[in-house]
């Protein structure tokens, strides 16, 4: 199949965003915003370095593609809208493989209703997928990394660790409890994005999605807005059978394992009903896992054992090549 007949496969017929003047088809797409600001970001997937063909289908390499950028916008608190994908197709990967990859993105692009409104489509060594999307939030309404004080509470959605925990059952073979659960949050994690979307009525919030471990998602915080942030290490949520794993292991995953595409952020203490009420109403457990302090020599300190311990690395960096746990 040739470059122009593989764009008509993957091109919508109709498109959901009324604000679109011209999708796929011409030399770049128009859409029209008058009132709103315009958020995007983008995240890029590299065969073998962010996944495997072992673990992970054409299919879900798509759906994962699109879901971690879509919770790049979660964590801004903005609503998506559209997608544009490049792609570098090395000659192995059939090109229904590559439709499949499109499929992916397409599933969970429909219940954001998202419309897919570019991209480039190139061939090379290694399969590459570029995503890149764009979503909107009231003007002034975006969220930041550096809104966090003194004395808010530091929460997390959902739970942390299933994803590392679903990759370790991928990758060691054997008898363990709720495997279809721990797997699905690796290969095919849901971003938070209706949480995000009712936090209006919170007036004040720092907020980061946790790509990388929630010890570094923390320290971006705590980076940006000039204060520490304290993990009380007992309190971080964790799934109810994520305790056949060992102490190690769970600790590990929870804090430096990242890829769960939860959210970590900061509120004052005075706005915690109001958080838990977007909680509520969108279902998204929410917890207090620590909380911010004026600025110390460590950005992170992790609380265990009623001792203060300061984090001195970070996760994984991919231009050092390093993979450090604390
Ligand atoms: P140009 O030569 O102007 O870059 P292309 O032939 O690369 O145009 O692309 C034609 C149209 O198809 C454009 O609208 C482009 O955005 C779209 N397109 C190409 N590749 C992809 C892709 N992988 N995903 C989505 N849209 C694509
Ligand atoms: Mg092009």
């Amino acid at each position: 199949m040739d470059e122009f007949s593989f764009i008509k496969s993957i091109k919508q017929h109709t498109y959901k965003q009324a604000s679109l003047l011209k999708g796929i088809g011409d030399d770049a797409a128009v859409f029209r915003q008058m009132s709103q600001d315009i958020v995007t970001a983008t995240d890029m997937m590299v065969e073998d370095v962010h996944f495997s063909r072992e673990t992970t289908s054409a299919f879900q390499v798509g759906y994962r593609a699109l879901a971690i950028n879509l919770s790049d916008l979660a964590a801004m608190a903005a609503k998506p809208a559209f997608y544009l994908v490049s792609v570098v197709v090395p000659s192995h990967w059939p090109t229904r493989d590559i439709q499949e990859i499109f499929n992916g993105m397409k599933q969970i692009a429909v219940n954001h209703h998202m419309d897919l409104i570019g991209g480039d489509t190139v061939s090379g060594k290694e399969l590459c997928v570029s995503v890149t999307v764009i979503g909107y939030t009231a003007q002034h309404k975006s969220r930041y990394r550096h809104s966090a004080r003194p004395g808010d509470i530091v929460f997390a959605t959902g739970t942390l660790g299933d994803s590392q925990a679903g990759l370790h059952m991928l990758m060691n073979p054997g008898m363990y409890q709720d495997y279809d659960y721990f797997v699905r949050r690796h290969r095919m994690p849901a971003p938070r994005v209706s949480f995000a979307l009712n936090l209006d009525r919170v007036s004040r919030m720092a907020l980061n999605d946790i790509s990388d471990g929630i010890a570094s998602e923390a320290s971006e915080i705590a980076g940006a807005s000039n204060v520490s942030l304290v993990l009380k290490v007992a309190d971080l949520p964790a799934s109810s059978s994520y305790d056949q794993f060992t102490a190690e292991q769970r600790r590990n995953w929870q804090l430096f394992g990242g890829e769960d595409f939860e959210l970590i952020g900061t509120v004052p203490e005075s706005e915690w009903p109001a958080l838990l009420q977007a909680s509520h109403e969108t279902n998204t457990a929410v917890t207090d896992i620590g909380y911010v302090t004026e600025q110390q020599q460590s950005s992170v300190y992790l609380l265990e054992n009623s001792q203060y311990k300061p984090v001195k690395k970070q996760g994984y960096t991919h231009l050092k090549q390093v993979k450090s746990s604390e």
